[in-house]
């Protein structure tokens, strides 16, 4: 066999694409001609509309995930020395937030089928200074949030739901964003609660930047509606309107955390579109698991119960001992064969912030740090063409082919 690509493409296929249409660019023009810029009626429409799909009574819009998730800290009130537990594998921001209290991220290592935070290993991790746990949904398959709720009130902890992978995502039937409910009673959990979202360029519902916070509680929502725009009084952003008024109040020392009306006008279209680029994503997924199930050298993605996949993220793994390269060298030919590649996630305790901070061995979270070296995320966006799934196949077909062991 020779080493040459056989089946190189002529563009390049990135790894993600936005899925903006005509549509989008026409809200957003609209937006700039109307005179709002920044937050606005459109990021309010926003807020209502999104807490309408998600089937929650609050929705905070805000300008990342990440500015979401600190602000759902915020309100639990984190303190420093404070712990969360939270997933090694995850990206960045999912334990800074945590860090910005001065308090302490506590890893807890995932579970080898979904990439997800093993719920059976939570209590073990958790002690006198835990607050809250942070789960994950992963590539867009949900965590086992049964038990993580469990645990949590058992302990009095709060639940801050990563979801920055969950448009839209289910656990068991139920929307990932909207309240917890166990399947014995019907009542939600009593437990505090956050949904967060990211609609950064690369994820399924985009503005460019931005982000959401979701819950069913009015208190925490207002706490995170006055610290997103300088912990002003609630409905700062009205100030310049008719019915504004010159007059505010500083309650407390806040953020600059505020969507802007021309995220919002984007978001708006993209929400009522997200089911549809979701069935898409969920088709290309069905393509390449029907194709990569008939290579013992791969191991696709498990795809859980039948539409709960978000399908963000396509996660394939390398089963190493089957193939003569590994996981770098493959994506070196993918690169060659001109598709763009992705590793999720390069975990926590091998950077050098977290390993030198809490001396970690990457042995400390062995399925992790096992998982990571045969991880490569191919390309799953709404705008990829037939021909272009096609092409993926092939090239991964002819790479596994020509480095079988
Ligand atoms: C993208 C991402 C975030 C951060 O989202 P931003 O909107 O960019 O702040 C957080 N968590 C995960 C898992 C992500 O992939």
């Amino acid at each position: 066999m020779t080493d040459e690509n056989r089946t190189r493409r002529a563009s390049y296929l990135p790894f993600a694409l936005p899925g903006i249409g005509e549509e989008e660019i026409a809200e957003v023009v609209d937006t700039m001609r109307s005179g709002w810029l920044t937050t606005g009626p459109k990021t309010a429409l926003f807020e209502q509309e999104f807490a309408a799909y998600f089937g929650v009574e609050q929705a905070v819009a805000v300008n990342s995930c990440t500015a979401a998730m600190h602000l759902a800290l915020d309100a639990i009130g984190l303190q420093p020395g404070d712990e969360v537990i939270t997933t090694p594998y995850t990206f960045a921001a999912s334990s800074e937030v945590i860090c910005y209290f001065g308090a302490k991220p506590v890893f807890v290592d995932i579970r080898p089928e979904d990439f997800n935070i093993d719920p059976a290993r939570i209590e073990g991790a958790i002690g006198e200074r835990t607050r809250a746990i942070l789960p994950v949904h992963v590539g867009g398959l949900s965590a086992d949030l049964d038990p993580i709720y469990t645990i949590a009130k058992k302990h009095g902890l709060a639940v801050v739901e990563d979801a920055a992978h969950s448009i839209p995502t289910r656990y068991k039937g139920r929307l990932i964003g909207s309240a917890p409910i166990p399947p014995e009673t019907g009542q939600p959990y009593d437990v505090r609660w956050f949904g967060c979202f990211s609609f950064y360029a690369t994820k399924a519902l985009t503005t460019g930047e931005g982000g959401m916070i979701t819950t069913n509680d009015a208190e925490l929502a207002d706490h995170c509606r006055v610290m997103r725009l300088h912990g002003i009084s609630k409905d700062a952003w009205k100030r310049y309107t008719a019915e504004g008024s010159w007059y505010y109040e500083i309650a407390a020392p806040g953020y600059k955390y505020n969507m802007t009306d021309i995220a919002a006008a984007m978001g708006r279209v993209q929400l009522r579109r997200a089911a549809q680029m979701r069935d898409r994503r969920a088709e290309i997924a069905r393509r390449y698991t029907e194709a990569f199930s008939a290579l013992p050298e791969l191991q696709p993605p498990s795809s859980g119960d039948e539409g709960h996949h978000a399908w963000h993220l396509y996660m394939l793994r390398l089963n190493l001992d089957r193939l003569t390269i590994d996981r770098a060298a493959f994506i070196e030919q993918m690169k060659t064969a001109n598709i763009g590649t992705s590793v999720h996630f390069i975990p926590f305790h091998l950077h050098p912030y977290y390993r030198d901070t809490y001396h970690y061995q990457p042995e400390d979270f062995p399925v992790a740090y096992r998982e990571y070296q045969r991880e490569v995320s191919l390309p799953i966006f709404s705008r990829m063409t037939d021909q272009d799934i096609n092409d993926v196949i092939g090239v991964v077909s002819d790479i596994v082919e020509r480095h079988q062991h």
